[in-house]
């Protein structure tokens, strides 16, 4: 058995999916096939930048599998964004995308650049750059990349226009897109809407009422506060948020309204009135019903699992748990929640975006977060009445339903 103390991200997904094929007993020429990528792209991306130099960037687009639908994935803006990491994010999209039952498969971008010190005009000459490096590989029925990690809709407005420049009008291309350019309404708060629902239905077959819990979530961009927002809506209480500088906590609960305004004018949670100082560690470390890590993976790991004192710990982000962290949680009875089923609500919103683009028609919001209520819910009874039935993890239970349907999918279509 490999050696669970620390696997690398492409490891750990590789892992996952060897167990379930083991479970499943799917054969092994078509295990090969959809175990490693279709396509990895690796393309240099000349700035100039706003000092004059010249500074040439990585980045990577990886095709990880398409047999259900067209590839479909983030790209990342990280300096830890490398081909090793994409390459797990993209494999990890192709059982995301089947697990929720949406015709896509998967992939991933990359920069290994750090958007954080670069000005607008640098980043919009990255983008529109790295853009036409990926442009003959992406497409509407190709590949539709997204916003993830250090991109936002404005790097899919940029994105869109530098594919239109070349391959004409086409806003199915990316999805994240502003509204004004065909984005969908609902879309940026999909993430963080999908984890509450996840959550929700999990505290209900645990027996934790929602009006009496409390919460802890590490990051705070775009999946961790939209989650702390819908969190609150549904009655818990948010005690401690993070970002990359530290964190702040409060047993009696934080106002995210303020907090907001705090983190518009400041550009951090830290120093936010009404709370207490607290680090990354002792944020995941502290006592509650669900914590969510919601910032870069490898957050809760052999190291510091046994540490953690929640009764929950669910998964916003992409592969924060390490597969010897998780051995441990499990050791402890803390449930563990996976990323393909918990964070799948972005790229469920990102699908019907897509939709309404093709058709040229857009939808209203009500549509929008009640299709992905019925998704989630739907995905999360499949995984829960197999965890029980078997006697299994969520996640083990997760990737053997995403697995079964890709290996599926390919058996249908014939095997060269
Ligand atoms: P984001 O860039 O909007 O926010 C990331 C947050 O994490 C920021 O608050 C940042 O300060 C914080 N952070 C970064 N490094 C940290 C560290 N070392 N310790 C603590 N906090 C740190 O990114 P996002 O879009 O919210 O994505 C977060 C995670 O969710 C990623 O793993 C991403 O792949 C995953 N995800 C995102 C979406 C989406 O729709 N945005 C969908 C599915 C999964």
């Amino acid at each position: 058995m490999a050696n669970l103390k620390e696997m690398s991200p492409f490891e750990a997904v590789t892992y996952y999916f060897d167990q379930a094929c083991d479970r499943l007993v799917i054969r092994e020429e078509v295990r090969d096939l959809i175990c490693t990528s279709d396509r990895e792209m690796r393309v240099e991306v000349p700035v100039r930048m706003d000092n004059g130099d010249l500074e040439v960037f990585i980045g990577y687009r990886v095709q990880h599998n398409n047999c259900r639908g067209p590839y479909k994935g983030g790209v990342r803006y990280h300096p830890e964004a490398d081909e090793e990491e994409v390459r797990a994010l993209a494999s990890l999209m192709t059982w995301k995308t089947a697990l929720v039952g949406i015709p896509f498969g998967g992939a991933k971008g990359g920069v290994q650049c750090d958007p954080q010190g670069m000005s607008p005009r640098e980043l919009q000459t990255l983008t529109r750059r790295f853009t036409r490096s990926i442009s003959q590989i992406i497409g509407v029925n190709d590949d539709i990349p997204a916003p993830d990690v250090g991109t936002n809709s404005q790097t899919m407005a940029w994105m869109m226009s530098a594919y239109a420049e070349e391959h004409g009008y086409s806003p199915g291309v990316v999805t994240g897109k502003p509204l004004e350019l065909g984005g969908s309404v609902g879309r940026e708060q999909a993430t963080g809407r999908g984890v509450s629902l996840i959550i929700n239905e999990a505290a209900k077959d645990l027996g934790i009422p929602m009006e009496n819990s409390k919460c802890a979530i590490q990051g705070f961009g775009n999946v961790g506060s939209w989650t702390a927002w819908y969190l609150s809506e549904i009655g818990s209480t948010v005690i401690a948020v993070s970002d990359v500088n530290g964190g702040v906590y409060n047993v009696q609960g934080l106002d995210l309204d303020q907090l907001k305004t705090h983190v518009e004018n400041t550009g951090s949670v830290l120093g936010f009135n009404d709370a207490e100082a607290i680090t990354n560690d002792e944020l995941l470390e502290m006592e509650c019903d669900f914590l969510v890590p919601a910032a870069l993976g490898g957050a809760i790991n052999s190291g510091n699992a046994s540490k953690i004192r929640a009764r929950m710990v669910v998964e916003g982000a992409n592969n924060p748990v390490t597969p010897g962290g998780e051995m441990i949680l499990n050791d402890q009875g803390v449930t563990c929640l996976p990323d393909l089923l918990v964070n799948a609500g972005g790229v469920t919103v990102s699908y019907f975006e897509w939709v309404q683009n093709i058709q040229r028609f857009p939808w209203n919001l009500d549509r929008v977060n009640n299709a992905l209520e019925e998704i989630m819910i739907r995905a999360y009874r499949e995984v829960q009445t197999m965890t029980v039935r078997d006697n299994i993890t969520y996640r083990d239970a997760a990737f053997s339903i995403a697995v079964g349907r890709v290996a599926q999918a390919l058996e249908l279509q014939g095997l060269p």
